[in-house]
């Protein structure tokens, strides 16, 4: 994301130098958040474009989610803001309620040491008049939908006088939601460029509609562009796995199981996501260490020699940490978050194929960073092959065929003639020797089994399912207002189903169910991880599956009750995964 590419180096070259984020002329109070969220170093879109921001420039960013943008323009927005000035300074403008809602929570995160800063996300769907009741109350920041923020401006409940900043996030994606002619709209109520108005536009793309506003609408706007330019990428293996954001653990430690593996490199974006995987790892009995920018050079360098002496089998490193590293032996890199960007991205899968040897990257890909990952492959002119998560079958697969390599090997190297004896005798007794063999091979294994025991919340392996409806839960219900076409908005909107295509809908107390074409299921389900409903924490699973799958394979969903069937007023609450089976010992749970 340079203006102007660098000479094509003679290796994957590290991403641009990048200054801190002190050297950008932020303030302290929103240094001191970046800090706490474990930001080490800005992402290229935020080092060319927040000082520019700050010096009131208008701007125009092509860039899409996974860039880090929502920080480049927030942080600047949060400068600008006059925290004791209780009137709306900024508006960002989204085409969805749920970027409103993300980027509403990530500016409360930039800004939690400002003083009494107030953000926030209106939408349709919620209600007006409460809306309106917090924007009375007082408010900095409101981010929003187009169509929201017109009532508002119409009832006199929003005003725009005192805007100091606007910025139109994934302007594209209002252009193809028809919500362009709202936004000119909207744009023509706040106070004029030449009245101190600053305006920054982002858009993954810029068709000619968005050029035309940013003509209309922006003063001498500064514009930073993706590099279009393909960099020399490896030669390495390259293969992407989509998972959800709280699956990502478990496809990590999967991965360990399945591939052949000598050392591997796994990459986090922040500091604290690289100490926390690493811990967990640990925790799960595997040799790791953490390499992030919160230690020091002497730290860093003992870490690097510990993974090429092959003391340590994995380490989990931030970009920044990661810089340069040169081990031979690295046979994997593990994008566990997506890079901010190409540069990022090739400097990262560089690590590994050294010295000639094959190597192998694999880029864990939720469902919101799709797009970031077409960009990948077409900027780097490779194909990045999907893979699926190894199943708890194909772990315990390889479990088996190493554990069988180790009896060979004993077989081979080791004096056995006092345990030869012992068998004999049992043989002799009448037991069968396979069955002798089997009980042995059970006691070495008992504190490692050679099945995975599953949690079946946390496996991410739905039922692939195929003809007819399946019925789904959603964890909100009346009391938190949840309306039908919340329902549909959220899973239309989100998932990509067709509105049409979504069945009947309950609503109760505390919970809601609504149908959907089996096949729509997985998809729905990984691309709602992380969504909100109603401003919650949105929950979706097949009706009754965590009570109904504690054990045994996955079953096919059954046929959907008729509308209307009867049901038990209150299902209970969900059962968690500490619910039945969760026992220790070789008989834990699992479903291959
Ligand atoms: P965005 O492109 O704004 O959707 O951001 C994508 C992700 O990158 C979010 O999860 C951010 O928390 C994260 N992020 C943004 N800036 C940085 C940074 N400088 N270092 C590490 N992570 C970042």
């Amino acid at each position: 994301m340079k203006k102007t590419p660098p000479a094509p180096p003679p290796e994957a070259a590290p991403p641009p130098p990048v200054d801190s984020f002190q050297e950008l002329g932020l303030a302290d109070p929103l240094l001191r958040s970046l800090v706490e969220v474990g930001y080490e170093a800005p992402t290229p879109i935020q080092a060319i474009a927040i000082p520019p921001l700050l010096a009131g420039r208008d701007l125009i960013g092509q860039a899409q989610t996974g860039t880090g943008k929502t920080a480049a323009f927030g942080l600047a927005l949060l400068q600008a803001i006059e925290p004791a000035e209780k009137a709306v300074q900024a508006l960002v403008l989204t085409p969805t309620r749920e970027l409103a809602i993300q980027v509403a929570e990530a500016l409360h995160t930039y800004g939690k040491y400002l003083q009494r800063l107030v953000v926030l996300p209106v939408y349709g769907g919620q209600s007006l008049e409460q809306q309106q009741r917090r924007l009375d109350r007082g408010v900095h920041v409101v981010v929003g939908t187009p169509g929201r923020i017109m009532d508002h401006l119409r009832r006199g409940s929003l005003k725009l006088d005192r805007i100091r900043m606007v910025v139109l996030d994934e302007a594209d994606e209002m252009l193809r939601m028809g919500f362009i002619e709202d936004v000119e709209w909207i744009l023509s109520q706040a106070p004029p460029p030449s009245a101190g108005r600053q305006t920054a536009l982002f858009s993954a793309t810029m068709p000619p509609e968005i050029r035309r506003i940013a003509q209309r609408h922006l003063q001498d706007p500064m514009s930073i562009e993706l590099e279009r330019k393909a960099l020399t990428v490896p030669a390495i293996d390259q293969r992407y796995i989509l998972v959800a954001q709280p699956q990502k653990l478990e496809a990590l430690t999967r991965l360990l199981e399945t591939e052949p593996i000598e050392a591997v490199l796994v990459f986090t974006r922040t500091k604290n996501a690289a100490a926390e995987v690493s811990e967990k790892l640990e925790a799960r009995g595997y040799s790791v260490a953490a390499l992030h920018g919160d230690m020091n050079q002497p730290m860093r360098e003992r870490v690097v020699e510990r993974l090429r002496a092959g003391q340590v089998e994995i380490v989990v490193a931030t970009d920044v940490a990661a810089r340069g590293i040169d081990v031979d032996r690295i046979s994997h890199v593990v994008n566990y978050d997506i890079p901010y960007d190409l540069g990022a991205y090739i400097h990262r899968i560089g690590r590994t194929g050294r010295a000639g040897r094959a190597g192998s990257a694999v880029l864990f890909v939720t469902p919101r960073e799709r797009r970031m990952l077409q960009e990948l492959e077409r900027y780097t002119g490779q194909r990045i092959q999907a893979m699926r998560m190894p199943t708890a079958a194909d772990v315990a697969l390889r479990r088996s065929e190493m554990f069988k390599e180790t009896l060979r090997k004993t077989i081979g190297e080791q004096d056995l003639d006092l345990y030869l004896a012992l068998v004999e005798e049992l043989v002799e007794e009448g037991l069968d020797l396979a069955v002798v063999a089997a009980a042995a091979a059970y006691l070495a294994r008992r504190e490692r089994p050679l099945e995975l025991a599953v949690e079946p919340e946390t496996s991410g392996f739905l039922p692939s399912a195929d003809g007819g409806m399946v019925r789904l839960f959603l964890n909100a219900g009346r009391q938190a207002g949840v309306r039908p076409a919340d329902i549909v908005g959220a899973i239309a909107n989100e998932a990509g189903v067709p509105g049409k295509e979504i069945g009947s809908i309950d609503i109760d107390e505390r919970y809601s169910f609504v149908e959907v074409p089996a096949r729509y299921h997985q998809q729905i389900v990984e691309r709602m991880a992380g969504a909100t409903l109603r401003g919650r924490p949105l929950e979706i699973r097949i009706a009754g599956e965590a009570e109904k799958r504690p054990a045994g394979p996955p079953r096919r969903p059954t046929a959907p009750p008729a509308r209307g069937a009867k049901r038990p007023e209150r299902p209970g609450p969900p059962r968690g995964p500490k619910g039945a089976g969760k026992g220790p010992g070789p008989k834990r749970s699992r479903w291959p």
